[in-house]
């Protein structure tokens, strides 16, 4: 009896013509090959999200879509960063597919797991985490920031799943629930967990980007470990409060040693230490009032409760 579950691996494309022809070559010999073997529908597609690129990202998808009967397109009106792509092209997937992978463009992510995903949707499984067992290809620099990452996420209150990017199995049961979270904010890794249902996790070789560079540089992957942060928990805001009344407390104490010290007729503690003091205590406000306003900024940002992407044009069928 032919399959009837409908898959859709949905990629976003952000300048990416280098690789994008052995990713879409790759991907319609595993697709081709799940379907020869029964594991999904023989209507099972690709969708690739052109995220407002700058090279001729959107010309090649268009040539791809006219060749490849497995190839859809999106194009987003503008460029809207990793994450927003992703979900446009999973909320654009969820009303005609059953079950959606979504994955990089640069063949960093090891397209034989997907086999196993599969195999863990047909076992009742709604939501399958890729996660990645090795390191060995990044640079001892990227090592260490992924690493601190998922320590200030776990720390700061923010549930992950550890070494879990985004190449993800949702069917459209899990999709529907992300649909009903309406945040500008996104962060996926951290919303997904939220969802519920049954879970897996399948391990697989993180390999290295094919061509091109990484559209990821620090000071973005610093941005969207803050975003990560603020966008999930409270925790920060906590934690400043908790050292402000500690500090506070700790004042008082120190204040009053040295009122009894004055009482007792000893002059006053150097004045050093007064100045370390209140270069600390100043730090200490700048640094809440700076996290304070993170949070007021995406406050701002949903009430404003702008559209997260829109789409241009549609290559589909
Ligand atoms: N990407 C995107 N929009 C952006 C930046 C990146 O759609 O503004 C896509 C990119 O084309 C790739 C994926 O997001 O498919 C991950 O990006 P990249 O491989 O550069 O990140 P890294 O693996 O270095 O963290
Ligand atoms: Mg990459």
């Amino acid at each position: 009896m032919e399959n009837r579950d409908k898959l859709c691996v949905v990629v976003p494309c952000y300048n990416e013509e280098e690789v994008l022809p052995e990713t879409v070559r790759r991907l319609g010999e595993k697709l081709r090959s799940l379907m020869d073997r029964g594991l999904v529908s023989p209507e099972s597609r690709m969708l690739l999200v052109d995220d407002g690129s700058r090279d001729r990202t959107w010309a090649l998808i268009r040539e791809f879509h006219e060749k490849e009967p497995l190839v859809e397109g999106l194009k987003l009106a503008r460029n809207r960063g990793h994450q927003n792509a992703l979900l446009a092209g999973l909320m654009e997937a969820k009303d005609r597919y059953d079950l959606t992978i979504s994955m990089d463009a640069d063949l960093q992510d090891d397209m034989d797991a997907m086999d196993a995903m599969v195999e863990q949707y047909r076992a009742g499984h709604d939501i399958v985490y890729g996660v990645r067992n090795n390191r060995d290809t990044d640079t001892p620099f990227k090592r260490g920031t992924a690493l601190a990452f998922y320590r200030l996420m776990s720390a700061m209150g923010a549930e992950t799943v550890y070494n879990h990017a985004d190449y993800r199995l949702m069917s459209r049961r899990a999709l529907e629930g992300l649909a009903q979270f309406r945040e500008v904010n996104l962060f996926l890794r951290g919303m997904v967990p939220m969802i519920g249902y049954k879970t897996a996790t399948v391990e697989y070789r993180r390999g290295e980007r094919f061509a091109g560079e990484s559209k990821y540089p620090l000071v973005k992957m610093l941005n969207f470990a803050a975003d990560g942060i603020t966008s999930l928990s409270v925790r920060p805001i906590r934690v400043m409060a908790g050292l402000g009344a500690m500090l506070f407390g700790g004042g008082c104490l120190w204040l009053f040693s040295l009122l009894i010290l004055f009482l007792l007729g000893r002059g006053p503690a150097g004045v050093t230490v007064a100045i370390a003091s209140i270069w600390t205590a100043a730090g200490l406000n700048l640094l809440g009032l700076g996290l304070i306003g993170e949070y007021l900024g995406k406050i701002y940002l949903e009430t404003k409760d702008r559209p997260r992407y829109l789409i241009e044009e549609r290559l589909v069928g």
